[in-house]
């Protein structure tokens, strides 16, 4: 587990920035809403997985 160098944010931090949490998630280092399913590519990567846009997050 990382350590967090500021606490994340409660609302959409506006640029998420994906750690892998677990097999099945990936989370924001930002904010805590940022959360979304690993894909089976993310899986086979591990950490440190590619950030990209998800529709689900999109900030407007
Ligand atoms: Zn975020």
């Amino acid at each position: 587990m990382l350590t967090w160098i500021a606490p994340k944010g409660s609302e959409d931090c506006g640029d998420h920035d994906w750690y892998r949490a677990d097999d099945d998630t990936a989370l924001c280092y930002h904010c805590e809403i940022g959360r979304r399913d690993l894909d089976p590519d993310d899986r086979v990567t591990g950490h440190g997985i590619v950030k990209r846009d998800v529709p689900s997050v999109v900030s407007v």
